[in-house]
């Protein structure tokens, strides 16, 4: 079969699929099919030769669209390759869509997105997770099996865990955020997801490495992650922080975390105690954190450079004022005003420098318990999805949903949501692990020989054929 045809079916399922679940902001029928005859004609074979994947809409892909879920940036199309594109293309991949979204990343259920919210392919009234639910839902609902997503405190792993996929954030570094639009530098990461880890494996032996463009992408050897992948994990250290697995946790989540802790157990890892002791302050630290990067990156939305324009302002001031009260919705502004307020010279030794003392502290902590362990096991998410607008009028309820995530990239290091089971509602449940700097091997390994031996054995209710 042509690798035209392989990528029109993709095209006609997504297409299908997106009146249900809006996952794609754009479909890109014309760009996709062009690659493929390109592909089709040059018979060289590469790594991801005819894969299909579908692309957060913050990441820049040449002469598509980059809204980043907003009206600011709705007729935004990029002028450059992000490098993780650059490299997938080079590798034969074909990109066929751009993924919905929370506006600028911000968000834990796809509700913030200017365009209307994703759906979960479990059940849809409920929300997939966010930020990165499009590519969350592409995956989960088998129009690709790899999609890339962005992190910033659990975006690929939260939405991955409440669809029931792979979804891996790799080291702060291993991926060059060259045109991934920013949301707060020091913790952003693109992110994969996979319909396993053999997947998102596939995908980060292609884009990782150091880039010229990105001077904190790390200059550190990147491994063929797929060679491992299928070893045995007997002897493997798995740390489980007890203290995390109280107050705010979901009983069938424990149970099923727990569960899990003992399937690894007869897998041959071996089972230590580790404790987090500033995980506790991970939501306080990265608001505050998060909040002050974002203020700073989104000041170039003013209606000058990029996208959106309000009309009708009669001085350059009130221009700046009437674009960005028009184009950014709530979240983005909720979080521009504290990031301000957290930076203001009043309060930044009260809040920001003392966030980034506590950042050192939790980071500290991880430092610790890899002395001690391989991996550390916890659950992705403190519930499955929720029902839409269930937790859209409460801001702290939605931050809550990071508690599990956003110490990783408080600290820096790579972390992955595995399937683990269904709750009583058939919604699918995951688990975390945390590994130590540059451990993605360790990680991806350990996620694919879990898949393998307890797979989770259900598909969503929507799900292309
Ligand atoms: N849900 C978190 C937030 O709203 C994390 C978002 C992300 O990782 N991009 O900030």
């Amino acid at each position: 079969m042509s690798l035209r045809t392989d990528i029109e079916n993709t095209l006609n399922k997504a297409e299908k699929l997106n009146g249900v679940l809006t996952s794609f902001l754009s479909i890109e029928r014309e760009h996709a099919l062009a690659r493929a005859d390109e592909l089709d004609e040059n018979g060289i074979e590469t790594n991801l030769k005819g894969v299909a994947i579908a692309i957060k809409d913050n990441i820049c892909t040449k002469g598509l669209q980059t809204t980043c879920g907003s009206k600011i940036l709705h007729n935004y199309k990029a002028q450059y390759n992000a490098t993780a594109i650059d490299r997938l293309n080079a590798a034969g991949a074909v990109v066929v869509g751009k993924t919905n979204m929370d506006e600028f990343a911000m968000g834990s259920s796809n509700e913030t997105s200017a365009f209307g919210p994703v759906k979960n392919p479990w059940d849809t009234s409920r929300v997939p997770g966010g930020s990165s639910g499009g590519s969350a839902v592409a995956v989960a609902s088998g129009v690709v099996r790899v999609a890339l997503g962005s992190e910033t405190g659990g975006s690929v792993r939260q939405p991955a865990s409440l669809c029931g996929i792979t979804g891996l954030k790799p080291t702060y570094g291993r991926i060059s955020r060259y045109g991934l639009v920013a949301f707060a530098s020091s913790l952003d990461a693109i992110g994969i997801f996979g319909q396993t880890a053999k997947d998102a494996a596939g995908v980060l032996g292609v884009i990782a490495g150091r880039d010229e463009r990105d001077a904190t992408s790390a200059d550190v050897p990147v491994p063929d992650y797929l060679s491992g992948i299928d070893n045995d994990i007997r002897g493997k250290r798995i740390g489980v922080p007890r203290s995390l697995f109280g107050e705010g946790l979901d009983n069938e989540i424990r149970d099923s975390v727990e569960r899990s802790i003992e399937n690894f157990q007869s897998l041959g890892a071996e089972i230590v105690d580790v404790e987090l002791p500033h995980a506790k302050y991970g939501i306080a630290v990265y608001y505050i954190i998060a909040t002050a990067e974002a203020s700073s990156n989104l000041a170039r939305y003013d209606g000058v450079r990029y996208g959106f324009r309000a009309e009708g302002a009669n001085a350059l001031r009130d221009m700046y004022m009437k674009t960005r009260e028009q184009g950014f919705g709530e979240e983005v502004k909720r979080r521009i005003m504290l990031g301000t307020y957290v930076l203001s010279s009043g309060y930044y030794d009260a809040y920001y420098s003392k966030a980034q003392k506590v950042r050192a502290l939790v980071k500290q902590d991880y430092e610790k318990a890899f002395t001690k362990c391989d991996a550390i096991i916890t659950p992705t998410s403190p519930s499955v999805a929720f029902k839409l607008g269930e937790k859209s009028s409460d801001p702290l309820a939605m931050y809550l949903n990071d508690v599990y995530t956003v110490s990783a990239n408080l600290a820096g290091v790579p972390g992955i949501s595995v399937p683990c089971g269904l709750s009583a509602e058939e919604m699918p449940i995951g688990l975390q692990l945390i590994g130590n700097f540059w451990s993605e091997d360790t990680l991806l390994n350990l996620a694919s020989r879990y898949e393998t031996e307890f797979p989770l054995n259900a598909r969503p209710k929507v799900f292309a054929e």
